[in-house]
């Protein structure tokens, strides 16, 4: 698709960049298909061919209008269109640099600053998270459903002992996951420590910068990417054999660190450095001898593949797979490349959109009658479970539960749980 760009946007990279990415696209539209908003709305314009166009008409013309704004905002960002697209088109790049530029050329109204901001200050900073979610099991009693609804059970669980391995990885603790969920790293430290694999936590570790990168914030994501870097990368110099993350938004975020810095090229070098380090818990477990980590009995499991992970990292083949080798039942929902609504701030921001695809996320797990319900991901997880009464839990701690009992590496041991 040529791209004749508004002189306004002659001198502009981002512009450059988004033109040189519609040149791929041929409109042939098998992308719509698959394309959850489109498919609840019915609407060309909510759909990926739809909102291509409404950007390459930006380019050219150099404005937009609140009507082409709100379809861009009400595109997930889940990337099914371009698992679909046969041209290859970087689909979810496009869209953030439309965003962006649209964000410049016609300002978001007060009211979405505000609550924008609002969630750039809390959400990736577990210590205010924390304080939040504190307030809201307070007031649980006297507020509204469908505020109750959105407070997370706590689950801490049971902090394992220390038990020092000569196998070290470091395992990402995660903003919103450490402080709403944290019983998934502490399930994450117990079965690795069954296969004789320590995991660090790193002191000062900050957010991956997702949250701020999905809100048009990159210079703030940039300055957590690099802080993180700077707290990595000597680690593994030194020996740790991976960086371990349990989310898989977080993985995704973190394999894009060399695109968010494409114009700092010592960063971009440490990025590219970092890259092959950077694991989920799904491919990381796969490649590893699991045998101390079997089920007793299988158990059914419906799985639900966050976005992140098949779409974006396309490495949900890793999870399942391993998964039937821990001895699981693994079902799989109807429309499984279908997104569940969280994705990220997205049911904050569309919750109308985000609770429709929730709920029929939630029918077609439920569908499989399976034992329990799990993802891969915190946004799906605490989303999932806003909706039903039923456990939703990362795989990793329904492993952990029903894993056989173990009496540890007790030879290891330095310190009580
Ligand atoms: S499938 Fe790919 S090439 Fe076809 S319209 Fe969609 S984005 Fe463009
Ligand atoms: S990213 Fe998801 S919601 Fe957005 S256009 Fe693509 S398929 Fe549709």
């Amino acid at each position: 698709m040529d791209t004749r760009l508004s002189p306004r946007f002659d001198k502009d990279s981002d512009a450059r960049e988004a033109q040189e990415l519609l040149r791929s696209c041929v409109h042939c539209g098998f992308c719509t298909a698959t394309c959850p908003t489109y498919q609840l709305l019915g609407d060309e314009l909510d759909g990926p061919r739809g909102r291509i166009y409404l950007i390459r008409q930006m380019l050219e013309n150099g404005k937009t209008s609140d009507s082409s704004r709100e379809h861009l905002d009400r595109c997930l960002l889940c990337r099914a269109c371009e698992t679909t697209c046969p041209s290859g088109v970087e689909y979810s790049r496009l869209l953030h640099i439309g965003r962006g530029l649209s964000a410049r050329l016609l300002p978001l109204p007060p009211g979405q600053r505000i609550l924008r901001a609002g969630l750039r200050s809390v959400l990736p900073y577990p210590k205010r998270l924390r304080a939040l979610l504190g307030l809201a099991y307070l007031l649980r009693p006297v507020l509204p459903g469908r505020l109750r609804r959105k407070i997370p059970g706590h689950r801490a669980g049971k902090e394992p002992a220390r038990a020092s391995h000569p196998r070290k990885v470091l395992l990402f603790q995660g903003c919103v996951q450490s402080a709403a969920s944290p019983n998934i790293n502490a399930a994450t430290r117990r079965v690795l420590d069954r296969l004789g694999i320590e995991c660090l936590k790193v002191a000062g570790e900050r957010c991956c910068g997702a949250v701020h990168h999905h809100l048009d914030a990159d210079e703030k994501a940039r300055r957590l990417a690099r802080h993180n870097i700077d707290l990595w990368l000597p680690l593994l110099r030194e020996g740790a054999e991976t960086l371990l993350l349990t989310a898989s938004a977080c993985v995704l975020e973190v394999r894009d660190y060399p695109l968010l810095f494409a114009d700092d090229p010592v960063y971009r070098r440490k990025a590219l450095e970092l890259l092959p380090y950077c694991q989920e818990i799904g491919t990381f477990l796969n490649r590893q001898d699991i045998e101390g980590i079997q089920l007793a009995a299988p158990v059914s499991m419906a799985f639900h593949a966050p976005c992140t992970l098949q779409h974006g990292l396309r490495a949900e083949r890793d999870t399942t797979e391993l998964l039937s080798r821990l001895g699981f039942d693994l079902r799989q929902p109807a429309d499984s490349h279908l997104c569940c609504g969280s994705a990220g701030t997205y049911s904050i921001l569309q919750p109308t959109l985000a609770d429709q695809l929730g709920k029929d996320k939630l029918e077609k797990l439920r569908d499989t009658g399976a034992e329990v319900i799990a993802s891969a991901n915190i946004g799906c997880l605490l989303h999932l479970q806003e909706r039903t009464a039923q456990p939703v839990r990362h795989w990793i701690e329904w492993l952990d539960e029903f894993l056989p009992p173990w009496a540890g590496s007790e030879s290891n041991r330095d310190g009580a749980g």
